[in-house]
Parts: C-alpha cells; structure tokens; sequence
C-alpha cells in the first residue's frame, strides 16, 4: 500500500468512527477526496483504494484531470471552488456535482448548459454560515430563497447546503455554524424542497461536522498531504 492509500483508508477509519460517536449509521457520511493541486497519478492511487468521488476547485486544472483520467469511467466529479458565470460551460459538462453555487445567475447558466443526455447536475448552496467578510457564499438569512429558485430550474438538482467554516473557530462556535447549516436543511424541507446533503468538514474539522450531521466531507491534505501553492 501507498502512503496515500495508507491516508486514505485511516480518513474512512475515523469517519466510521465519527458516525459511530454520533450514533449515526454506516456509511451516511459519504468521503469527497479533495485533490486539488495535486496531479492525476495521485488521484489513481487514491481511487485503486476504493475512492471514487473527489473534489477540484480550479476549473483549468480539473478539466486536464478528467482528461488524463478519462478511462476510469465511474470516478465521481464534485466542484468545490468557486465558478466564475464564463466558466460554467466546463462545469455543466464534465461535473456530477457543484457544491458551489450562490448565485442565481451561476445556477441558471449551468441549467442552461448541462447537456440534457446527462441526468441533472447535482448541486449545493455554498452559505457563508459565519458571514465573513470576503468569503464565498450567500448569507444563511437568504440560502433557503435561494435553494428554492435554483430548485425550479429543470436541469440541476438541489441536494442541500455546503459551507467552509470558519478558520480557528473553537469547538463551540464550529459547534453553532455546522448546527446551524442543519437547521437551514431542515428549513428548506419545511419549503418542499426535498434536499438531503449537508456539505461540511474538511480535514481539521469532520469529526465536528460528522457529529452535527455532515453527510459530505471534503477532505484534502489529510489524505493528498500538504498543498504546494508555488506554481498557482
Ligand atoms: C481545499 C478545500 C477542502 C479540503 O481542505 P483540507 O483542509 O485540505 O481537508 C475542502 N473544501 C473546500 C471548499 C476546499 O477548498
């Protein structure tokens, strides 16, 4: 086994351990290897270990990446960084999911442009759950308006909410944001919206998520290692 295959299966340990701390089932929380930055190599390791959904953010660098890995058929393709309105072509084309969108105008694009022989694209609405200033996502207040429009449009389907939350909270503020992403999913139920994902926790903090009710953690240097940004 390789080191990051090694990685990998000890990230699926300590979600089941995660779920069972929760009293949560087997297997509710799904694993999204983030693999940005990283080369495609990397990722065919990572997925001859059994992973099969992994998460980019740059659309330049995933669109080599499902190039290079086009022969491995059932890989899984989440976008997790931000997508600018002209770049939504790439995305509507090639991703199984966009864990990103927090604008209206982002959503219709991508519905205009997911090719209707593939099923719908699977999406989340990033909340920025602490409201920071300069960060990605639409305010809580206004996440369940926003998930109840981009539901109506007829080629992407809402699966829920995902947020970053926010660097060096401690252990009660992280505690309120992941709870509070939980009550946004709750509320857009009570809306109609048959939504199921709660898209949060990344390596420093899925146990955290897992015991509030992630079902999607996003992790990346816990399995990939420490990113290089040098070259970005
Ligand atoms: C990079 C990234 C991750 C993974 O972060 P790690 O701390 O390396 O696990 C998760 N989510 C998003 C949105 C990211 O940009």
């Amino acid at each position: 086994m390789t080191s990051l295959q090694q990685n990998y299966r000890e990230v699926c340990a300590k979600i089941l351990e995660a779920e069972a701390a929760a009293h949560r089932e087997n297997g509710s929380v799904h694993l999204v290897a983030v693999s940005k930055t990283f080369p495609a190599d990397d990722i065919r390791e990572v997925y001859a270990a059994g992973a099969r959904d992994f998460g980019e953010n740059y659309i330049q660098e995933w669109y080599g990446k499902t190039e290079e890995l086009a022969d491995l058929p059932d890989i899984v393709w989440h976008m997790i960084g931000d997508v600018q309105s002209n770049k939504t072509r790439f995305v509507a084309e090639r991703a199984h999911w966009v864990h990103t969108v927090s604008r209206l105008k982002t959503a219709r694009r991508l519905s205009e442009q997911r090719p209707s022989e593939m099923p719908p694209l699977q999406v989340c609405i990033e909340v920025n759950i602490a409201g920071e200033p300069g960060k990605h996502g639409v305010a809580p207040e206004e996440a369940v308006a926003l998930a109840c429009e981009t539901a109506k449009l007829p080629r992407l389907q809402v699966r829920g909410f995902m947020c970053v939350a926010e660097a060096d909270a401690g252990a009660e503020a992280l505690h309120n944001q992941f709870t509070r992403m939980k009550q946004l999913l709750a509320d857009l139920n009570a809306a109609g919206v048959a939504a199921d994902v709660l898209s949060m926790g990344m390596s420093a903090d899925m146990e955290a998520a897992i015991a509030c009710g992630a079902t999607h953690v996003r992790v990346g240097s816990a399995i990939f290692g420490k990113r290089d940004y040098s070259d970005k």
